[in-house]
């Protein structure tokens, strides 16, 4: 079943001068193809401004194409009237974990999504309760969601998300200002989540959270520029470098051997996989 099809979506930001007129555009989406189906684990990945953030807003509807197909969840994304089905469809996680944070109790922070997908207020209790255990913050249900860690704040952010039973997560660098740990609760969470058969989309900066994926598309200038399965992806080592990112460290060091003279696959993407290629070399 398809969650997401794009083809040649083209997204331009326009700036005004103080006349209104269009003083400059730039294009940020420059002939997307994507193809998602229901229960993906899919990884995007991209230097800074290589439009990450561009796309994932229009997976749910905060920005319209200005070209191109896109389908979310069988809507048609040109079409006015589907803004709530692809809300619905497709929910969304920031960086930023207190930029998303609008009650001053956790559940109520949860129940604003579902309140404002006017889900009847005698459904909003089960869903919000639901929501918190799936995230394990249940017994943070009363308190200040100011109090909590950045690892906590971003699984209540997944919570209200959850509350309005998307099909897909879309997480736009969800663990950029966590610390290890909190990084780790987001990406247990992540997992779960997937596990449930819930798509996810993840923009990412780590190279190991990206591994995880069934699937990695890797962004530059608009374009998608290569993508495939993370054994694939990241044996692309020396393009990977060229465009800015880093391959998993043991990918590399398995990169380094093998020019070195060292016979092993280029698609180690674990320490375990480095182990037992070592391992039958003996
Ligand atoms: P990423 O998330 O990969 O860092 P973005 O999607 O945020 O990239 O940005 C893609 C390009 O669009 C960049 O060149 C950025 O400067 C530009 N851009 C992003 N947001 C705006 C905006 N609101 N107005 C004008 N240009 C923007
Ligand atoms: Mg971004």
């Amino acid at each position: 079943m398809e969650m997401i099809r794009a083809n040649n979506l083209v997204f331009e930001y326009r700036q005004h001068n103080e006349h209104g007129d269009v003083e400059s555009v730039h294009r940020a989406l420059n002939d997307v193809d994507l193809e998602v189906s229901k229960g993906d684990f899919i990884a995007i990945l991209g230097h800074n401004g290589s439009g990450k953030s561009t796309l994932a807003k229009h997976l749910n509807a905060l920005l319209k194409p200005k070209e191109g197909t896109l389908f979310i969840n069988g809507f048609d994304a040109h079409e006015d009237n589907n803004l709530w089905s692809i809300r619905q469809s497709a929910g969304m996680v920031f960086q930023n974990p207190d930029n998303q944070i609008i009650a001053s109790i956790v559940e109520e922070d949860v129940a604003f999504g579902p309140e404002n997908l006017g889900v009847p207020s005698n459904k909003i209790r089960d869903r919000v309760d639901a929501a918190l255990e799936v995230v394990e913050m249940t017994e943070y249900a009363g308190h200040s969601p100011y109090k909590l860690s950045g690892g906590q704040k971003q699984r209540v952010a997944i919570a209200g998300v959850l509350a309005m039973r998307p099909d897909c997560i879309v997480l736009d660098e969800p663990t950029a200002m966590l610390d290890p740990s909190g990084r780790k609760e987001v990406l247990d969470t992540v997992e779960k989540l997937n596990a449930d058969g819930i798509t996810i989309i993840l923009i990412t900066h780590f190279m190991e959270e990206a591994a995880m994926a069934d699937h990695i598309f890797v962004m530059e200038e608009g374009n998608i520029v290569l993508d495939g399965h993370p054994k694939f992806v990241f044996s692309h080592v020396d393009q990977m470098k060229a465009l800015g990112l880093d391959v998993p460290e043991v990918t590399e060091l398995a990169h380094a051997l093998i020019q070195s003279g060292v016979k092993l696959k280029p698609d180690i993407l674990t320490i375990e996989e480095m182990v037992q290629a070592i391992c039958q070399l003996r």
